[in-house]
C-alpha cells in the first residue's frame, strides 16, 4: 500500500490510464478519472491513394456504401476477428490521441484493451503491437466476457461460478467464469449483425422488397422483440420493390420481426444450453442460483432475458446499460490494477491455443 501511494500515484500524474473496448460494432474508450469519453462505431474510412485515415467512427459509418472509388470505409473487426491490422492500428492511434486531447502527459498511457474472446494469440499480439505503436506505454489485454463480468461487478475472483452472455454486433460470447478464469467459453457469430440480416431476408421473402442494413437495424431497435409485448408495434419501412425495381413502403409489425429473428434466437439459446450442459455441476449450481447475466447491445432486444430464462429454467439479469459493460469493466480494472493483474493477458505465448 505504501508503494501504491508513492510510485503509483506518481505514475498516475505522469501518464493516463485508458481502457478500450474494441468491439465489432462499437468501440468505447474509458479514461480513468473521467469515464467513457468516446463511444463510436468501429468503422474507419481510408483514402486508398494516400493510405491516410479520412474518418473514424460515426463519420466513417455514414460513408459505408457511399464512398467514391478511392475512399474505402472498413470495419476493422469482422465477425470478432481483426480483418485489417493496419486499419486497427490507425483506429487505436486515433482513439488514444482523442482520449488525451489537450492533456498529453509525460509518458504514454497505460492501456487495457478488451478483445473478443474468439481471437487467436497472433491477433492478441497484433492488438498489443498496434496499441504500443499507437503510443501506449504499457498494454494489458483482457478478454471481453471477463471485462463485461467485471463491469457488471460480478465476484469473478471468488470460488463462485457466473455466466455471462455478451451479445455484440458480429459475435456473441457465452462464458462461464470462476476464480478469475474462464471455465467454459463459446464464441458464435449469431449476434446483432445476424439479426439485421434475418430481418432483411424476412422482408425480402414476405414483402418482396429489398431493404438496407441500416433500415433493418433501425426497425430492430424500434420494434424488435422475442416475446409479444402488451401492445402490438408497427414500423414503416422503405425499400426497393423486387419486381418493379421502384421504391415501395410497407408496414411491418413486431410479430414479423419475432418471426424473422426466431431461428437465430433459437440457435443462441441452444448454444447457451450447450455451454450449461458442459459446465461442472458445482458451478452450474451457482449459476442456477445466481442467474445468467446478459451484456452487449443485443441484450436490449425486448423480452430476450425472459425468453432465455424460460428456455433454460435459470433466472436471467439484463445489466443496466449493457452496451457499456466491457468499457466500464476496463475502468474498474484501471482503478485497481493490482487486484486484476492476474487475469490480464500479459504474454499470449502462455495461453493455450484457441480452436
Ligand atoms: P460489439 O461489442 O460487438 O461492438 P455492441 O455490444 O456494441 O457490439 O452491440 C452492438 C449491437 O447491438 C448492434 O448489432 C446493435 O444493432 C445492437 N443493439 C443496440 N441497441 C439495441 C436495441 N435497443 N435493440 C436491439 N439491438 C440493439
Ligand atoms: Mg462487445
Amino acid at each position: 500500500m505504501a508503494d501504491f501511494f508513492g510510485k503509483e500515484r506518481m505514475r498516475r500524474m505522469l501518464s493516463h490510464d485508458i481502457g478500450i473496448d474494441l468491439g465489432t460494432a462499437n468501440t468505447l474508450v474509458y479514461v480513468r478519472g473521467k469515464g467513457i469519453l468516446i463511444n463510436e462505431p468501429s468503422v474507419v474510412a481510408v483514402n486508398q491513394k494516400t493510405g491516410q485515415v479520412v474518418a473514424v467512427g460515426a463519420a466513417a459509418k455514414e460513408m459505408l456504401g457511399r464512398t467514391p472509388a478511392h475512399i474505402e470505409a472498413v470495419k476493422p473487426l469482422v465477425d470478432g476477428v481483426i480483418s485489417d491490422f493496419e486499419v486497427t492500428e490507425e483506429m487505436i492511434s486515433y482513439l488514444l490521441n482523442r482520449a488525451q486531447e489537450n492533456n498529453k502527459k509525460a509518458f504514454g498511457p497505460r492501456v487495457v484493451v478488451g478483445v473478443p474472446s474468439g481471437i487467436t494469440n497472433v491477433e492478441i499480439r497484433a492488438v498489443r503491437d498496434a496499441t504500443r505503436n499507437a503510443g501506449a506505454g504499457e498494454v494489458f489485454i483482457i478478454e471481453e466476457p471477463m471485462a463485461a463480468a467485471i463491469g457488471m461487478r460480478l465476484p469473478i475472483h471468488e470460488p463462485v461460478g457466473s455466466m455471462v452472455v455478451d451479445i455484440g454486433g458480429g459475435t456473441s460470447d457465452i462464458a462461464v467464469l470462476s476464480m478469475g478464469g474462464m471455465v467454459r467459453t463459446k464464441n458464435l457469430r449469431i449476434a446483432g449483425d445476424r439479426f439485421n440480416d434475418d430481418i432483411i431476408s424476412y422482408i425480402r421473402n414476405q414483402f418482396k422488397i429489398l431493404i438496407g442494413e441500416k433500415t433493418a437495424e433501425r426497425v430492430k431497435h424500434a420494434i424488435g422483440s422475442v416475446i409479444p409485448g402488451d401492445e402490438p408495434l408497427e414500423a414503416s419501412i422503405k425499400g426497393r420493390d423486387l419486381i418493379t425495381g421502384l421504391p415501395r413502403e410497407v408496414i411491418v409489425t413486431d410479430t414479423d420481426i419475432r418471426e424473422a429473428l426466431s431461428g437465430s434466437i433459437e440457435a443462441l439459446v441452444n448454444s447457451i444450453r450447450e455451454v450449461l450442459e458442459s459446465t461442472p455441476p458445482e458451478i452450474l449450481a451457482d449459476i442456477m442460483q445466481r442467474g445468467i447475466y446478459l451484456a452487449g447491445g443485443g441484450a436490449l432486444i425486448s423480452g430476450l432475458g425472459e425468453l432465455i430464462a424460460s428456455e433454460v429454467n435459470i433466472p436471467v439479469h439484463v445489466t443496466a446499460d449493457p452496451l457499456t459493460a466491457v468499457a466500464r469493466g476496463t475502468g474498474v480494472i484501471l482503478e485497481n490494477l493490482d487486484l486484476y493483474r492476474d487475469i490480464l493477458i500479459e504474454n499470449e505465448d502462455a495461453l493455450p491455443p484457441k480452436k
